[in-house]
């Protein structure tokens, strides 16, 4: 698909986002992302946490080859990694894989060990706030997977809105799916999955900062449980 890639400013994508943000409130997942790919072409990006690929692959449908940024905190489960290069291998997608700017042994250095512990809202902003508004300097808009039954935090999100902190165009296609959604589309495109999905996780993070979750708990109880703690910055 060939795009040609206007240049816009700052307000003329923040109205196009609310704009769209309305006019796509009931489309489905593959228009809101055909949307953004006949918007954006290249300038536009999915990000994955390797939890599952279904963004990837609704994305990778309406835009073949399509950039999909994954942030290596050096702190994930090996399955993370492993879904991460089993999506790379078969998907049409170019994953793109985005590091902090220490390692984790250059970061225990300087901060002390076990940042995750005793500040996680610095070890977030280190090791995956600033490294994704690095990444996503060249996009005009990126793709993420948030839902709104995920938790209270998210129960607003918009299918397309404005990332005030980072000037692009947030698009959310499965913002109105359920969890049920997910796991239809999975089964039904054979859609990968992290391994740990099936192993008593319901939401896939960083393994210092991610614990199964109890029955009855939202999918996002298990991250950075005990603390009052609900999101990593990314999407605040
Ligand atoms: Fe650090 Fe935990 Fe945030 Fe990962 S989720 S960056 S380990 S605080």
């Amino acid at each position: 698909m060939t795009v040609v890639q206007e240049e816009r400013t700052t307000e003329d994508l923040k109205a196009l986002a609310e704009r769209a943000g309305r006019e796509l409130e009931d489309a489905s997942a593959l228009d809101i992302l055909r949307w953004a790919a006949e918007t954006f072409g290249s300038r536009f990006c999915v990000t994955s946490s390797m939890e599952d690929a279904v963004v990837a692959h609704l994305a990778s449908r309406a835009l073949p080859g399509v950039d999909v940024v994954f942030l290596d905190t050096g702190y994930h489960f090996p399955e993370t990694i492993g879904t991460r290069d089993a999506v790379e291998a078969v998907m049409d997608v170019n994953v793109i894989t985005l590091t902090p700017r220490r390692t984790v042994a250059e970061q225990d250095a300087e901060y002390g060990p076990k940042l995750h512990d005793r500040d996680p809202d610095l070890c977030c902003a280190l090791r995956k706030v600033r490294p994704l508004e690095e990444g996503l300097e060249g996009y005009q808009a990126w793709a993420t997977g948030l839902r709104r039954d995920e938790s209270a935090t998210r129960a607003n999100t918009p299918v397309v809105g404005w990332d005030e902190k980072r000037g692009k165009v947030k698009v959310s296609p499965i913002a109105r799916w359920s969890q049920e959604d997910v796991q239809t589309y999975v089964a039904e495109h054979g859609v990968l999955t992290n391994p740990l999905l099936m192993d008593g996780y319901a939401s896939v993070g960083c393994a210092p900062c991610t614990r199964r979750v109890l029955e009855g708990e939202d999918s996002r109880a298990g991250r950075w449980a005990g603390r009052s703690k609900t999101e990593c910055g990314l999407h605040g």
